[in-house]
């Protein structure tokens, strides 16, 4: 029978909420594992402090309710997660012609803090969700809102009040953030960025230092998951254009040179941050929120990844939810890596 609420009319939906916990408590333990391998950023010596260890996750159904489990509350810096903020704002304040003559929209296969693009002649950032592309883009937000200004619209879209600055981490970042100063001023030198380099770069880096909760990130993931409209309270955040071309852009390059693998193993389109966040929007169904600080080689949340992977199909999250599908065993996970790596594709 169709559904009467158009919001969830698909031709399959999420599990209910008893058995949707029992499966993230068992994927929480099964995730929990990955912590050893990975390690947390140090390169921001702040985010050196982090402790490893943690792990937490919000599933937030656009119908039933809300699943917190393990550090769901605990704050952690946005980092790259801010990206989804600016590029939102961008879109929405200076247009999509204007955004997209600065950046690309293709998924990039470099590191997220690569500039090798960048030096080649009419070349232009691959996309707004690696530094480069974000940078570009707060060229563009500098002379339209005030930092302040992006402070109230991620409490307001992330539903918390309590989103502030973390200033230790900021100003770590300040100290070491040679290359990606090198960036701006590659910018500047191409005349993508034409605001002050200086101030540029400080903007993007305070967006990285918001202080948010895996429930906050759920909360944002809502959002886009409802077409840019808040549930409880009708309010439109962005037009659907700027929700599915952020919501395309996460699948295709919010996991940097991860995302082709992440979005085999998950098929839930993400974005990741060094500060070990995870925003994924399982669309029409789902906002998620994941933190877990120990990250892979590429800079994304080891566990976090192995969470999202262990509950994408079970709990039919996945963009390409397949009934018949399990996970890959270890063999069929070496294929893919070993295709992955040798960029072959698949
Ligand atoms: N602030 C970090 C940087 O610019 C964000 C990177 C990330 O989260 N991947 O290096």
């Amino acid at each position: 029978m169709p559904s009467t609420n158009n919001t969830i009319d698909r031709h399959y939906q999420m599990i209910d909420t008893d058995k949707s916990r029992e499966i993230i408590r068992k994927a929480m333990e099964v995730a929990r594992l990955e912590i050893p391998k990975g390690a947390v950023a140090t390169y921001i010596p702040e985010l050196g402090k982090m402790d490893p260890n943690r792990l937490g996750i919000c599933l937030y159904p656009l119908v039933g309710e809300k699943i917190c489990m393990g550090d769901y509350d605990t704050r952690f810096t946005m980092q790259s997660v801010s990206k989804i903020l600016m590029l939102i704002v961008a879109l929405e304040l200076c247009g999509l012609k204007s955004v997209f003559k600065k950046v690309g929209a293709e998924p990039s296969g470099e590191a997220f803090n690569s500039l090798v693009e960048l030096d080649l002649n009419n070349s232009k950032p691959y996309n707004p969700l690696i530094n480069s592309g974000a940078l570009a883009v707060c060229g563009m937000l500098l002379p339209e809102v005030s930092f302040q200004d992006m402070v109230r619209f991620a409490r307001e879209i992330c539903s918390d009040r309590d989103i502030v600055l973390n200033k230790d981490v900021y100003e770590s970042e300040m100290r070491t953030c040679s290359r990606n100063r090198s960036i701006a001023y590659l910018l500047e030198s191409k005349g993508i960025i034409t605001t002050d380099v200086e101030d540029t770069l400080r903007f993007y880096t305070k967006m990285c230092s918001l202080n948010v909760t895996a429930e906050s990130l759920a909360n944002l993931g809502k959002k886009l998951a409802n077409d840019g409209v808040c549930m409880l309270t009708g309010k439109r955040f962005m037009s659907s254009r700027t929700s599915r071309i952020v919501k395309t852009l996460m699948l295709t390059c919010g996991m940097y040179d991860g995302s082709g693998t992440f979005a085999i193993k998950v098929g839930i389109p993400s974005k990741s941050g060094v500060g070990g966040g995870l925003l994924s929007v399982s669309d029409k169904r789902a906002g998620i929120g994941v933190f877990g600080p120990a990250l892979d080689a590429q800079g994304n949340s080891i566990a976090g990844i192995k969470l999202l992977r262990e509950i994408s199909n079970e709990l039919r999250l996945n963009l390409f939810y397949d009934p018949e599908w399990n996970k890959e065993d270890d063999e069929e996970d070496t294929v893919i890596r070993r295709m992955a790596d040798a960029s072959v594709g698949i």
